[in-house]
């Protein structure tokens, strides 16, 4: 059974999704301002994690991430660039999507921008309104959450301190400060602007999930995801907006991340240790390293970036590469050595069992390296057989379905079809039938796969498409 603790509940939970089989999850995508920085990629891969191990587990996942292209902080870096806000946005948006390729995250379903959903935002502001939850101030909308009891629940907030009729037209603010927040704000010299039903302006950061969310997966769904810092005053009001707008449940299970320091200290521009992800590409660190770095802490412990950490997962991933090579490139002897299926099926569950606890990853990464370590040993004993490796290779990369360490070469590597399509080959040539054996080595070729013959016999290796 999977469990994961619900920041709703502050409890573990069950999972139970609300069409068997089927998942539905949202997670707070960018707001395209800036470059990511490893801070935000450390929620976005905690993510990636959740959903690759769901779908591991069978689950049909649907997700949907939006990028935030209109609010407080697009706004003020478009008028400082002296740009119009999508021709601001588009770079980082680009930029988004190259990051993502670049650290093996699995790709959303949809990726709703805010700019392409303000009639549907003003529709549900409209609701609210009729349903006495918003009101207009000096032009702009406010939601009143005086009027929505459950208000706080999320972020256990002391409704006690709440000032009736303060208000804030500002996206991010303060827990101290909870006040009425807005969903919509009217136009603004020199700040982009709509017409809508609601008059001329543009939403409120918060209004936006609330619609992206339900008009992808409807107005109740399984998981949300997001940042520690997302909880206050972000989903807090996505879900009165939501609620009070659908009078349904919002979301059945709320999954934060905590933070990312750099070397025990706050990440901040100023300080010069918030680092993006191309820039640590520039100095030639490896995605799937800086990848496995983000993984290996679970997602509610923080986590403290450091350039050693980053070597000792390169040394770690390093560990499953010459693993992965040793399984394929030796020649075993024909004796099978009997303890291996039994490690496989440990090992498995091991992992699965860490992964099932509230994605508990140390638990399947131990398990995994515990069992690289011992085969390492019966490698040196030269106590290992054919079936045996496949075996374990099949587990590795059953597993890079979650981790998704491996770049696509190791993966195919595993094809059966290539290996027996290579021995065929040999044998044409033992046999002298050089034609069968030309046609077979082109027939790879067009699939990608270049052959070397070398003295200790063939090798072979994904020509690279790019
Ligand atoms: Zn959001």
């Amino acid at each position: 059974m999977i469990r994961f603790f619900n920041t709703l509940s502050r409890k573990l939970e069950p999972f139970r999704p609300l069409d068997p089989g089927k998942v539905k999850l949202y997670t707070c995508g960018p707001t395209v301002y800036d470059y990511a920085h490893i801070g935000n990629f450390r929620a976005y891969i905690f993510e990636d994690l959740l959903k690759r191990f769901l779908k591991f587990m069978d689950y049909e996942v649907i997700q949907v991430m939006n990028i935030t292209d209109v609010d407080d902080k697009t706004i003020k870096g478009a008028q400082s660039e002296g740009l119009e806000l999508e021709d601001y946005t588009k770079k980082y948006i680009q930029a988004f999507f190259e990051d993502l390729e670049s650290l093996n995250i699995d790709k959303a379903d949809y990726y709703p921008r805010a700019t392409e959903h303000i009639l549907d935002m003003a529709k549900m502001i409209t609701g609210l309104m009729n349903k006495g939850f918003a009101y207009r101030q000096d032009g702009s909308i406010y939601f009143r959450i005086s009027k929505f009891p459950n208000y706080g629940r999320l972020s256990g907030m002391d409704l006690a301190k709440l000032k009736p009729g303060q208000r804030t037209e500002a996206d991010e603010y303060e827990k101290e400060s909870v006040q009425d927040f807005a969903l919509w704000k009217t136009k603004k010299e020199g700040e982009p602007f709509w017409e809508t039903d609601i008059g001329a302006g543009r939403p409120g950061w918060h209004i936006e999930c609330s619609v992206m969310s339900s008009k992808y997966l409807g107005q109740t769904f399984d998981i949300h995801c997001g940042g520690v810092d997302n909880i206050f005053p972000h989903h807090e009001n996505e879900i009165a907006q939501s609620e009070a707008y659908s009078g349904k449940k919002f979301v059945n299970y709320w999954l934060h991340c905590r933070h990312l320091i750099v070397d025990g200290e706050k990440m901040s521009k100023s300080k010069g240790n918030q680092y993006t992800l191309r820039e640590l590409l520039e100095k030639k660190h490896d995605p799937a390293a800086l990848r496995l770095l983000l993984l290996a802490t679970h997602y509610r412990k923080m986590l403290n970036f450091t350039f050693a950490g980053l070597r000792q997962a390169e040394a770690s991933l390093q560990r499953i590469r010459d693993f992965i090579y040793e399984l394929e490139n030796r020649k075993f002897k024909k004796e099978e050595n009997k303890d291996i299926p039994k490690l496989v099926e440990k090992t498995r569950k091991k992992f699965i069992e860490g992964l099932s606890n509230d994605l508990n990853i140390s638990v399947s990464l131990t398990a995994l390296f515990e069992m690289i370590r011992r085969v390492n040993i019966n490698l040196a004993k030269e106590k290992l057989g054919p079936k045996n490796a496949e075996e374990l290779l099949s587990l590795i990369y059953s597993f890079d379905k979650v981790l998704a360490l491996l770049p696509e070469k190791e993966k195919t590597s595993l094809s059966v079809d290539i290996e027996e399509k290579i021995k065929a080959r040999e044998k044409a040539r033992a046999e002298k039938n050089y034609e069968l054996a030309d046609k077979i080595r082109q027939e790879l070729l067009e699939s990608g796969v270049v052959l070397e013959d070398t003295k200790d016999g063939v090798r072979w290796k994904i020509k690279k498409s790019k």
